[in-house]
This record gives structure tokens, C-alpha cells and sequence, in this order.
């Protein structure tokens, strides 16, 4: 199954509960705009390379679009379609007032130099600066992209249309970033995971929580977890994983990380592989990599009581039915990991405004909001008897089909 079809499946999953009607879900679930542009550039060795670069505006019924650009060799036109729809739901979940959007080039970013890297985003800008802007599509970071790129975004944009930081969020902080962006999802992941378990009554303290990813996202959580006294056992990322029964030190793995470029080796662990880490003998299981790796096949061999989506997408519909089945708890994407445009939403604010907010602030306002989604969901969920992502997706399509009938079509 597509991740375009996964995300239609779940959209209808909440339809369906919610008696829309066939013309109205069919205006919801179609994208404004699909765009797929050519990228190419001359490399460092003097070669021309061409990519191809996409950005699917969905809607914008409650505000401009919103949505990361991510920078992986599997990016397809399908991925993106998807991955904007899921925007549209998530900034109406955590009611902010966007739309949805997602881009992505398909090139694996490991490979390039800093130099072509920043060709390849400014040529991106070059194909696509008409159709973005503060008012009308607002990127920011994803999988393999952050604060560089999105500085890259608005000097590049800013060649175009002049001066405007609240082109693109996720910048550096020294430059018209936010405090505390870097964090935020990784933080809405953790004190969302500690929400949950307080509601089961699982405390966080005998958790043991194991991490696919160890990026942007993944370190975060873990961090923000290990701090809440979880104890985090496995970690993995794109080259393999580590596990310690005892909890793993995560602020000396994230030194280790940072100097040795990945997570294989860390001291006192064994090696264990991404599958195997889905399998971990742990309470919580945190997906925070890529897409699509909880699937029919592997579901029946996850020991975790609650998994935990940082990733988008990271769940497939048939592995979802079985984890419904085992009575495993899904906090699905959506809302496990709006934490990043939340806080994107505030450096959005603090751009127009000119005005700073310090990193207490970001994250008070940042935790308000998560609770506040996360209990309205919750609400949804236990008064309809049903699972998590369709009280979630109920609550997100609500409020955007709501916005474009009061808009007028
Ligand atoms: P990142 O590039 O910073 O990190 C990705 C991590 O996943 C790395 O540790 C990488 O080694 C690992 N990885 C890549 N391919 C893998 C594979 N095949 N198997 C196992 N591990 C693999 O990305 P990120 O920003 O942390 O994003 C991670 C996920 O979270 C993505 O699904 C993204 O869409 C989602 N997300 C990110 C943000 C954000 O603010 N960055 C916000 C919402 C959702």
C-alpha cells in the first residue's frame, strides 16, 4: 500500500464515523497544488546532476500551508502527497492556524558536500519561490534538513521578494530562528509520551523505552525522556542499533554520535538491528526514522504496550489493525509529533512580530498546546470508543471541513 493510500485509509476511518459525505471528503482529501520541478546542478567534480524536487500544497482552508522539506533518496511525489495531507490534519489538530503542505528532493544528503548541498536547496528556491512565501506555504525542516537549509531557504527567497524571515521556519537562532525550534518535537514526544502513561497508569520512571532514528527528532525525545527518568534501552539509526538492558547514558551517546557520526559501537552495549529494536522487550516503543516500518508482517512481534509515532507515517493500516487488536496503544503521528510545527508556529509569530520570546516561554506554550490537543483527543476517543488516530483525525478534519464550508467553496 502507497503512503498516499495509508493516509487516505485513515482519513476515511474518521469520515465514516463522522457521516461526511462522499463529495465533501473527496474536496477534503484532494491537494490545491502538486508541483514537481527539475533541480539540477553542477557538482563539485564538475558534473551535472539532475534531481527532482516536489511541493504538494493540500489546503489552506484555516491559513497559509505548512510543512518540512526532507532531503532522502526515497522521496516520491506519492511520499510528499501523503505527508502534506497529514500537515492539513496535524496544524488543525494542535489549532494553529495553517494548512498543509509538505516538499522533498530525492537525494540522499549524506552524499553531498556542503557546497552542492546549498546549491541543490537554492536551486529548489529557484523553482518554487512564486508559490511559497509567509501568507501562502511556509517550509521548514525534515528528515535530512535543518537550520542551515532553511537559512540557505531565506537568504534564497529573500533574493526574490525581499527581507522576510517568515518565509521558512526552523532557521538558525542567529538568524531569525526560534529558541527551543530545534527541540520541539522531541520535546511534544516526550512530555506527550509521559501524558499517556500517566493516563494507563504506567509511570514514566519503569519505562523502558526503545528509539528507532536518532536524528533530530529521535535524539530529542530521548534526551527529554531519560531526563523524565524513562530509561531508553535501544537506539538505532540508518547504520544499525545499540541496547543496554540497564538504560542507555543518553547525553554521553549524544556526544558519542556527534563525534563518531552514528550510534553503532557506543560503549557497554550489544548491537542490535532495526528490526530486532521493533521487537525490544521495552514498554514503549518510539518510532522516529522513516515511513512504513511497522507493517503487517512484523506488528504480531512488537512487545511494546505503547508505540509512540515521532515518524510520520511510520505505522501501516494493517499493522494498525493488529496492534488494535493486541490492545497495543497507538499515539499516532499527527499529534505525537506536532511539537515541531507548533513551535515553527511561534517562530512564525515572533518573525512578523519582530519580537523574541525566550526559550520558557516557547516551551510552556509549546507543552499547553500538546496537553490541550492531547486531552481533547483523548476526550474524543473514550467518548466514541475508539482508537487514538481516529479521535485525532475526527478532531483535525472537523475543524478544516468546518473552516472551508464557513469560507464558502
Ligand atoms: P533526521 O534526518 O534528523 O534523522 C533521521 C534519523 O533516522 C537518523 O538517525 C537516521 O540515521 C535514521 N534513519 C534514516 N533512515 C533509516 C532507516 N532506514 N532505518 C533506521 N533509521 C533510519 O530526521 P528527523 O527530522 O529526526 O525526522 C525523523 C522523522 O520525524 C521523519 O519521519 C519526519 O518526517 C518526522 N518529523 C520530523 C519533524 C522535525 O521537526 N524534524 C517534525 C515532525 C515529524
Amino acid at each position: 500500500m502507497s503512503s498516499y493510500e495509508t493516509a487516505t485509509r485513515y482519513f476515511e476511518q474518521a469520515a465514516n464515523v463522522m457521516g461526511i459525505s462522499p463529495n465533501m471528503r473527496k474536496l477534503l482529501r484532494t491537494p490545491q497544488r502538486e508541483v514537481k520541478v527539475q533541480v539540477a546542478l553542477e557538482m563539485d567534480d564538475g558534473q551535472v546532476e539532475t534531481f527532482i524536487g516536489y511541493r504538494v500544497q493540500h489546503d489552506n482552508a484555516r491559513g497559509p500551508m505548512k510543512g518540512g522539506l526532507r532531503f532522502h533518496p526515497e522521496v516520491d511525489a506519492d511520499e510528499v502527497l501523503a505527508l502534506a495531507t497529514l500537515m492539513t490534519w496535524k496544524t488543525a489538530i494542535v489549532n494553529i492556524p495553517y494548512g498543509g503542505a509538505k516538499g522533498g528532493i530525492s537525494i540522499n544528503p549524506r552524499d553531498l558536500s556542503p557546497g552542492e548541498l546549498e546549491r541543490v536547496t537554492r536551486k529548489f528556491v529557484d523553482e518554487i519561490h512564486d508559490i511559497i512565501g509567509p501568507d501562502k506555504d511556509i517550509p521548514a525542516p525534515d528528515m535530512g534538513t535543518g537550520p542551515q537549509e532553511m537559512a540557505w531557504i531565506m537568504n534564497q527567497y529573500g533574493k526574490y521578494h525581499g527581507y522576510n524571515p517568515a518565509c521558512v521556519t526552523g532557521k538558525p537562532v542567529e538568524l531569525h530562528g526560534a529558541d527551543g525550534r530545534n527541540e520541539a518535537t522531541g520535546r511534544g514526544v516526550a512530555i506527550l509520551t509521559k501524558a499517556l502513561l500517566d493516563r494507563y497508569m504506567a509511570p514514566i520512571k519503569e519505562a523502558r523505552v526503545a528509539i528507532q532514528g536518532f536524528g533530530n527528532v529521535g535524539s530529542f525525545a530521548a534526551s527529554f525522556l531519560h531526563d523524565m527518568g524513562a530509561r531508553v534501552v535501544a537506539i538505532s539509526d540508518v547504520s544499525g542499533g545499540i541496547y543496554n538492558p540497564e538504560g542507555l547514558d543518553i547525553p554521553a551517546l549524544l556526544k558519542y554520535q556527534s563525534a563518531n557520526g552514528s550510534v553503532q559501537d557506543f560503549p557497554e552495549t550489544e548491537p542490535m538491528n532495526n528490526a530486532e529494536l521493533l521487537a525490544a522487550d521495552v514498554e514503549v516503543l518510539i518510532p522516529a526514522a522513516i515511513g512504513n516500518v511497522l507493517t503487517g508482517e512484523n506488528a504480531g512481534a512488537v512487545r511494546a504496550k505503547f508505540v509512540i509515532e515521532a515518524a510520520n507515517n511510520p505505522t501501516t493500516p494493517e499493522a494498525d489493525e493488529i496492534f488494535h487488536e493486541r490492545e497495543i496503544i497507538v499515539l499516532p503521528d499527527v499529534l505525537a509529533n506536532a511539537g515541531g510545527v507548533t513551535v515553527s508556529y511561534f517562530e512564525w509569530v515572533q518573525n512578523r512580530q519582530h519580537f523574541r520570546w525566550d526559550l520558557q516561554r516557547v516551551r510552556d506554550e509549546l507543552d499547553r498546546i500538546m496537553i490541550d490537543s492531547f486531552e481533547k483527543v483523548l476526550t474524543i476517543a473514550r467518548e466514541k470508543h475508539i482508537p487514538l488516530r481516529v479521535a485525532a483525525y475526527i478532531l483535525g478534519i472537523g475543524r478544516v471541513g468546518r473552516a472551508t464550508v464557513l469560507g464558502g467553496i
